[in-house]
């Protein structure tokens, strides 16, 4: 039986890796030659340091698993030729943090990495997020937009598509403009999108979630989705 599972799980990646790859030479057949060289992905794993975000019932944590997909999400860009930044490569709060309140530290490194997105004008932010709900029946990725670049929205839903078609069919999720609680992306003037990638309320979610082969399967949804709306 076990040895059953971890065919499906090899077939499931051969076949996540085709479809990929299909959108990887059709992107560079049409669209490197288009793309800036001052064109970036710039990469953010939300939280960090002292800042957890929320957790699994398990106690795992949200900054934990971000960075984990970041780092997939990475390599895979890379891989297809994509310069990128990633705004934090550790477990730390990027801003000062030598400032004294909790708050203080934190406000200084939401705005230090809207300041580095900044510096990349012709680029493009993913933020990477897990979500949390009092009620644990929730699940299912979802994926945020920034409410200043129009190309923002446009990213979103292919990169919500791109989930639901690979590892989501069930996920009926609409993607959303984000309000002013969402710092970094309400104020980033790229184009921008948060990935809440599932719901860490949700135990079998959260067991996928801290799952590596899950956090690839993830990546390549994302890098998929992006490489379509660059198409
Ligand atoms: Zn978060």
């Amino acid at each position: 039986m076990k040895r059953f599972a971890v065919s499906v799980v090899a077939v499931f990646l051969v076949l996540c890796a085709c479809n990929f790859a299909v959108a990887f030479l059709r992107f560079n057949r049409k669209t490197s030659a288009q793309l800036n060289e001052g064109f970036y992905i710039i990469i953010d794993a939300g939280h960090g340091g002292m800042d957890g975000g929320t957790s699994a019932a398990d106690g795992t944590l949200e900054k934990n698993i971000n960075l984990s997909i970041a780092q997939k999400l990475d390599s895979m860009f890379k891989a297809c030729g994509f310069n990128t930044v990633m705004l934090r490569t550790g477990d730390e709060l990027i801003g000062d943090n030598s400032l004294s309140t909790i708050r203080a530290r934190k406000v200084s490194d939401i705005k230090t990495r809207l300041s580095i997105a900044h510096s990349y004008p012709q680029s493009v932010l993913i933020s990477i997020h897990q979500n949390h709900y009092s009620v644990e029946k929730y699940n299912g990725a979802q994926v945020f937009y920034s409410p200043n670049a129009p190309a923002s929205k446009l990213i979103a839903q292919a990169v919500q598509s791109s989930i639901v078609e690979n590892i989501q069919p069930d996920n009926n999720r609409q993607i959303k403009a984000v309000g002013t609680n969402i710092y970094l992306l309400y104020n980033c003037n790229l184009p921008s999108i948060m990935v809440e990638c599932g719901f860490l309320s949700n135990r079998e979610e959260a067991e996928k979630l801290k799952n590596e082969v899950y956090q690839k399967q993830l990546a390549f949804s994302v890098v998929n989705g992006i490489l379509n709306y660059l198409e």
